[in-house]
């Protein structure tokens, strides 16, 4: 799951943790008249982690895309109105505000292409449907296909500290770092069976990041005094923490992804939860159970005046990643219904936006589904805290059908990964 818990008043530190994506949908309050606090003796205001924006990375991209898909882009997946306030259009050439705390600073003007033309690469390292050589082997629809499977958190000895692990009544400890890992592990023979290349984030219940917490209690304490919070020893290790798995962690995989494995796409690997669990030894348990997906957009108001969100938003804009991305998301989604026989998880509140035509595929606007520059389509079946779940991650990984539950079914990490790889399968099989 992409969530987390326990806020229910805005400071500064909340803020731009909503702003990496890591605040839980139905708790996050939707029309809170919030802002981040803007410092003008600052040059950036940037999320936690972030290095200064290169603004640069856009001039590959100049007259790459049309003033009308800009627009469109900008209107339908982006943003919901919030990103305006940063981009003024003219007729052929956006002029984009780089640094929020300079406000009469310097704009980069991103020239438009004209109507017609074709889209240029630019620097882009993925590749689309009609880029990929044509298909020899029709049962084989990923050949020549790099994917890299990100399991979300990271479980083993850092599923406490990430609050990502509960412990169920007469059930092994469930940890959601170690169930994605699971996951990926019964996906990559599936789509390699198909002909793709997999690479992974991780493969261990270890951090991808060599950064640890203890190397960023001067960030800790500088976080805590921008929200003039008393920073006590151990308010300080926590704070640490959080930025640690929160940010530095995802970031991490960002650089391996952007920098290394340069993939033409990445599904991120989660399980859901239902409301909060409550106190890990305790947990409250859910009725219910469901399923969504998740492509990039919906950067709210507060999130469009971070500089790093601004120009990666628009990075993915101005490479057409939408394009791939939201068809790949809705080819998984329907797939993924069929094996799970899951409902919709239905968000309410601002941080999210239902894709129109679709009922499982939502835009929101997460670290890992933003900083990563190709196509992401981020998994978020089942619910942890649901019971039937629970019997099912207990009877582990197997092969063919067991009765689970009362159930005739496959293991839940095969469902999970069988679901998948069809959608994939589904979108590449159109390439001729
Ligand atoms: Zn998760």
């Amino acid at each position: 799951m992409a969530l987390s818990r326990r806020f229910t008043k805005f400071t500064r530190r909340q803020l731009l943790a909503a702003a990496a994506g890591v605040l839980s949908a139905c708790r996050r309050e939707p029309d809170a008249a919030v802002s981040p606090a803007v410092d003008p003796a600052k040059e950036w205001l940037l999320s936690p982690g972030s290095a200064a924006p290169d603004w640069s990375l856009l001039d590959p991209f100049q007259e790459s895309i049309t003033r009308a898909d800009f627009e469109r882009g900008m209107l339908e997946v982006l943003s919901n109105g919030a990103l305006w306030q940063q981009v003024e259009v003219l007729d052929t050439e956006a002029r984009i505000r780089m640094s929020t705390p300079q406000l009469n600073g310097p704009r980069y003007t991103l020239r438009f292409a004209a109507p017609g033309r074709p889209a240029t690469r630019g620097t882009r390292y993925w590749r689309t449907l009609g880029e990929l050589p044509p298909l020899s082997d029709s049962t084989k629809p990923l050949s020549d296909l790099h994917i890299v499977l990100d399991p979300g958190h990271i479980g083993g000895a850092w599923a406490q500290m990430e609050e990502r692990w509960f412990q169920p009544p007469n059930a092994p400890a469930v940890k959601e770092g170690e169930l994605s890992l699971r996951a990926a592990r019964a996906l990559a023979p599936m789509l390699e069976a198909l002909g793709a290349r997999v690479s992974h984030t991780r493969t261990r219940p270890e951090p991808a990041t060599g950064i640890r917490p203890g190397q960023l209690l001067a960030e800790a304490r500088e976080s805590l005094l921008q929200d003039r919070k008393p920073a006590d020893e151990e308010e300080i290790r926590r704070e640490a923490e959080r930025l640690f798995y929160r940010a530095h962690e995802i970031r991490g995989r960002g650089t391996l992804v952007n920098e290394t494995l340069r993939p033409d796409l990445v599904i991120c690997l989660h399980f859901n939860a239902d409301g909060s669990w409550g106190r890990p030894e305790n947990p409250i348990l859910s009725p219910r159970n469901h399923l969504h997906i998740l492509a990039h957009g919906c950067i709210g108001p507060d999130e469009a005046m971070l500089d790093d969100q601004r120009l990666e938003g628009l990075l993915r804009l101005v490479q057409h990643t939408p394009d791939t991305e939201l068809p790949l998301c809705s080819a998984v989604a329907k797939r993924m219904r069929e094996s799970t026989g899951l409902p919709p998880y239905h968000y309410f509140g601002g941080n999210a936006r239902l894709v129109p035509g679709e009922t499982y595929v939502w835009t929101r606007n997460l670290l890992a589904n933003r900083i990563y520059r190709c196509p992401v389509i981020f998994c978020e079946p089942y619910v942890m805290n649901n019971e039937e779940t629970i019997a099912r991650f207990t009877a582990g990984d197997y092969e063919g059908l067991a009765d689970v539950a009362g159930v005739v079914r496959p293991s839940i990490f095969r469902e999970y990964a069988s679901g998948v790889a069809k959608g994939l399968r589904d979108y590449f099989s159109a390439r001729i």
